[in-house]
């Protein structure tokens, strides 16, 4: 891929378990690039590393991002997400802060700029007392990742773009930025995410394409995700916001159906074709 190409289209890949497409899918889906869903601790070496990287350079696909995820998280409903997703619960952060460093180490390994995370439900009010902690934690991991040239992208969905402003502004770093979800802001029911992503601006560096249809009851139980262009996410109206607000970066198709993997194959497929249309036509 030329790296001056806009919007070069990428899909959400996985080594093994996780969200991601398997990995000879990606060369089936003809995309310059990929996010990665960070392989299990026991790969994450140095080996593994040089293997990857062997690997897509023959494909001629470029990394774009490493993301984080741990064990013991559930996406199983809206509370369950709060109780266990990231660095938000206290009684894993310390020991995910350094399992979160040790992918930084290794997307570093893969020569990867961008290192990304679900950070949790981060409070609504900057006096809660929960507050100090997790903007403690987020600073911990920004430094580590620009001792290592990496910025680190937290992805929206579980705070409203007002909320995740005002995060950003506490934390104080200047590696830390946003991976944009649209479909995250309807499922979880943080709010409209074209005005989301306006507002958002200047701090998205990276993005995803999924789609999703709202719940009837936003916010308490999950909107339901589907293929790209058949949800409530409009994906016309989001490209043409990404270009008003000049993002250039790696369009990232996910949809989150492992357990169906041709399905998946078959939607992701489809996925490249719209955005290829819809980039044409703008
Ligand atoms: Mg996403």
């Amino acid at each position: 891929m030329s790296s001056e190409e806009k919007w070069p289209i990428g899909v959400f890949a996985s080594v093994d378990a996780g969200l991601g497409v398997q990995w000879d899918v990606i060369r089936q889906l003809q995309v310059p690039t990929i996010q990665l869903h960070a392989p299990a601790p026991q790969s994450r070496n140095r080996e593994t590393a040089d293997r990857l990287r062997k690997q897509l350079e023959e494909m001629n696909v470029t990394l774009t991002a490493v993301f984080g995820g741990f064990e013991g998280e559930s996406y199983a409903d809206i509370p369950t997400v709060e109780r266990t997703i990231g660095l938000v619960p206290e009684d894993t952060r310390q020991q995910r802060l350094e399992e979160m460093k040790q992918i930084a180490d290794f997307a570093s390994l893969l020569d990867c700029p961008v290192v990304a995370l679900h950070l949790g439900f981060v409070p609504h009010e900057l006096d809660d007392p929960r507050m100090s902690g997790i903007v403690e934690v987020t600073r911990q991991l920004c430094d580590h990742c620009k001792n290592l040239g990496q910025a680190l992208h937290l992805e929206t969905g579980q705070e409203t773009a007002e909320g995740l402003l005002q995060f950003l502004g506490a934390v104080e770093r200047d590696n830390l930025h946003v991976n944009f979800d649209p479909a995250n802001m309807i499922l979880y029911g943080t709010g409209e995410p074209i005005p989301a992503l306006r507002q958002l601006g200047p701090h998205v560096r990276s993005v995803h394409c999924k789609d999703g249809t709202w719940s009837d009851q936003p916010g308490k139980t999950w909107g339901q995700e589907v293929p790209l262009g058949e949800g409530d996410v409009d994906i016309k109206a989001y490209l043409k916001t990404l270009d008003e607000i000049g993002y250039t970066g790696p369009l990232t198709i996910e949809r989150e159906i492992p357990q169906e993997p041709e399905r998946q194959i078959a939607e992701i497929g489809a996925a490249v074709k719209l955005l290829r249309e819809l980039k044409a036509a703008l």
